[in-house]
């Protein structure tokens, strides 16, 4: 089996500002002691400030759009964030699903253009607690992951990344078990491998739904577990790099 690269990304949604832009930068240039790759995610007018003070942590965008270029007013182009050395960018997280109503379609066209542009896509996937409830979980995912799968082709998933964050464990306090993030974790791993072994085999697959500097051990110590992407705790300075350091 390969080794995997472990990333550990913040994802600041809505949230966040220039002092924690700076408390945060100062706080990861200095992280020595943990194998993950630290990402933050924050709003877009913050991308610009970060990539001119040459952080030594990786940058990433929350959302792109689907177009290039054109009339298409208050979107962010998948090569303006490269131009800012984004290295990475969340697409098909649950809230923009579900509040701007991004269909896997759509996901697909913003997963192919950020690969086209160098950038790397974070692709999150996850189910309703209804759905989990109704035993859809592995239906759900599996249609979500085909679908991008479908159109940009599993060698497109080479320098990409897969988050798999139940919607009922986001901003919610509630985590699934270490346990039961792993058994969806492996199912993930098994659907690519069944169209390329080895694009599996070095695909990191976070976790992500309240995960705190409390529950990140446990969940990163399983076998498919590959680090995590975390909300509300990454806005806690200290808090983020123990979960970096879980890792
Ligand atoms: C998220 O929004 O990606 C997330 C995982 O949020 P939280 O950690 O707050 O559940």
């Amino acid at each position: 089996m390969s080794v995997r690269r472990r990333l550990v990304v913040a994802n600041w949604k809505l949230n966040g500002d220039l002092t924690l832009i700076g408390k945060m930068s100062a706080a990861l240039n200095g992280l020595t002691d943990t194998t993950a790759e630290m990402v933050v995610c924050p709003a877009y007018p913050y991308l610009g400030s970060l990539s001119a003070s040459k952080v030594k942590f990786s940058i990433g965008a929350q959302n792109m759009s689907q177009y290039t270029s054109g009339a298409f007013t208050g979107e962010v182009s998948a090569s303006m964030l490269s131009a800012f050395d984004v290295k990475y960018v969340i697409l098909g997280h649950s809230e923009r699903r579900a509040i701007f109503g991004e269909s896997n379609e759509i996901i697909a066209e913003k997963f192919a253009l950020a690969v086209k542009n160098g950038v790397h896509p974070i692709l999150c996937v996850g189910e309703t607690e209804e759905q989990r409830n109704n035993d859809e979980t592995e239906a759900v995912i599996g249609a979500q992951v085909k679908a991008v799968m479908d159109k940009v082709g599993v060698k497109a998933f080479i320098d990409a990344v897969i988050a798999y964050e139940p919607v009922w464990a986001i901003g919610t306090g509630k985590t699934a078990t270490a346990e039961m993030a792993q058994q969806v974790h492996r199912f993930i791993r098994q659907q690519v491998a069944s169209e390329d072994q080895q694009v599996a085999d070095t695909l990191p697959i976070l976790y992500g739904g309240s995960v705190n500097a409390g529950n990140a051990k446990d969940l990163f110590a399983q076998a498919d577990i590959d680090g995590g992407l975390v909300g509300g705790a990454s806005l806690k300075v200290e808090e983020f790099l123990a979960i970096g350091r879980s890792v």
